[in-house]
């Protein structure tokens, strides 16, 4: 029996009817044996009240649709066969939002899951859950969101699409695919980050160049003595600030060309002689002298003269500016195999405070500084191991690094040998 506003009242006519013979059977046995007396009565109602008490919930409209109860409860071969075709991690849903599929790939990325339990078990963002429940409910499909911090720092993409069904019904099945988006976040985290430090590093001379230019114009305006103390900080801040543009162009230049091929050798020797008379200066202005005994070998790498005198200069300077208290620089070429690859070392050794071990693994990073005072005052930029860790990746090189705090630091170019021949 159905009611005019559509509910199915049906299963009241049972129980009602068991209420009904409950008193009558009761009544007569009263008649029958009036000696049980009141409380026999007393049963009686409560009897009664029990069986009309009202009814059980009634279960969901999609258990009543009568559609719903056609509904296959798995995806069929060809959906299977589909999504475990597809290079990213993929579930199939049921209306519901339990699993019913799911390809090789996703048990790679998720861990396993038990088919037939609700992807809310998996998946616990409730925005990232809402937004899959409100998709299915429309049933036009949609996207969201999903990170994830543990083991590893992983954001996806997920997007949800219903599978259509046979004829016209309504899908039975949504396919939920999830997109890696963790390296493009990386990088574009790491764009930002660097647009924040270079505007940063570029601002803090620039605040003090303003506030020394208002300075004249204002308080010291006729002080000479002032003038002339200001003037040499503001120009050693216009320096400061040349630099830095300096070393993000030369940055940008070497990123541009890094995939650009190599043609010339050249010989590490002769790279390291030049850098050493180059360097010479600025060494005797610290008080420090650089070793370096030139052998008769060639020393041969596939390289730019003018790159690797970049890079060997830069670990140079930083050997003489940072280890001066060491007093003496070495440079040394050495040779190996590993991998069973013949590799030839350029290093720079100095004999300075070292380096924590804590630092060592980020000084390639840009703008990363031990001491940012200090480096400030070495008139550093954050930026010198940068430039030589990208030079060094075009020339297929790695740069090592082995610092023992109050010995020093050994930073090590290591080349891809091409041939070493004696003269
Ligand atoms: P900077 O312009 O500050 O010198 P670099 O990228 O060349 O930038 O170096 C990053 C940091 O690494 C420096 O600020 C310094 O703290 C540390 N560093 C580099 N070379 C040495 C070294 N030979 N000894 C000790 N610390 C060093």
């Amino acid at each position: 029996m159905t009611t005019s506003d559509g509910s199915d009242n049906r299963r009241v006519v049972p129980a009602t009817r068991v209420a009904v013979a409950a008193v009558v059977g009761f009544g007569i046995v009263i008649l029958l044996e009036p000696s049980i007396g009141w409380k026999a009565l007393a049963g009686l109602v409560a009897l009664a009240i029990i069986c009309l008490l009202p009814q059980r919930p009634r279960p969901p409209k999609a258990l009543r649709d009568p559609q719903s109860r056609t509904t296959p409860t798995w995806p069929d071969d060809g959906v299977k066969a589909a999504v475990e075709a597809l290079p990213d991690p993929a579930f199939v849903l049921g209306r519901d939002l339990t699993l019913r599929y799911r390809n090789a790939v996703s048990a790679v990325a998720f861990g396993p899951l038990t088919m037939g339990d609700p992807v809310a078990l998996r998946f616990r963002s409730p925005e990232f859950l809402a937004a899959i429940e409100a998709a299915a409910a429309s049933q036009s499909g949609g996207s969201a969101l999903y990170d994830e911090k543990r083991p590893v720092e992983r954001h996806w993409e997920a997007q949800i699409a219903p599978i259509p069904a046979a004829g016209s019904a309504a899908p039975h099945f949504f396919l939920l695919l999830f997109r890696d988006r963790t390296a493009e976040r990386r990088v574009e985290r790491m764009r930002t980050d660097f647009v924040a430090n270079a505007s940063h590093e570029l601002r803090t001379p620039l605040a003090s160049l303003i506030g020394f230019i208002e300075t004249l114009q204002g308080p010291a305006k006729g002080d000479a003595a002032a003038r002339e103390r200001f003037l040499g900080i503001m120009r050693e801040q216009a320096a400061r600030m040349s630099r830095l543009i300096d070393d993000l162009l030369s940055l940008s230049r070497i990123e541009m060309k890094r995939n650009v091929p190599l043609t010339a050798h050249v010989d590490l020797g002769a790279i390291l002689a030049k850098v050493r008379e180059q360097m010479a200066p600025l060494a005797a202005e610290l008080g420090v002298t650089i070793d370096y005994t030139p052998s008769d070998r060639h020393w041969t790498v596939a390289g730019d003269t003018d790159e690797l005198m970049q890079v060997f200069a830069n670990l140079v300077e930083n050997a003489c500016k940072y280890g001066e208290s060491g007093k003496r620089v070495v440079l040394h070429l050495s040779e190996g195999v590993e991998g069973g690859r013949a590799f030839i070392d350029a290093s720079v050794q100095d004999f300075g405070p070292g380096i924590p071990p804590q630092h060592v693994p980020r000084l390639t990073e840009r703008f990363y500084r031990v001491d940012v005072g200090n480096s400030r005052a070495k008139r550093g930029t954050g930026l010198g191991l940068s430039i030589v860790r990208n030079l060094l990746l075009r020339h297929r090189a790695r740069l090592l690094i082995v610092s023992e705090p109050g010995q020093g630091s050994t930073f090590t170019a290591r080349f891809p040998a091409i041939g070493a021949t004696v003269d």
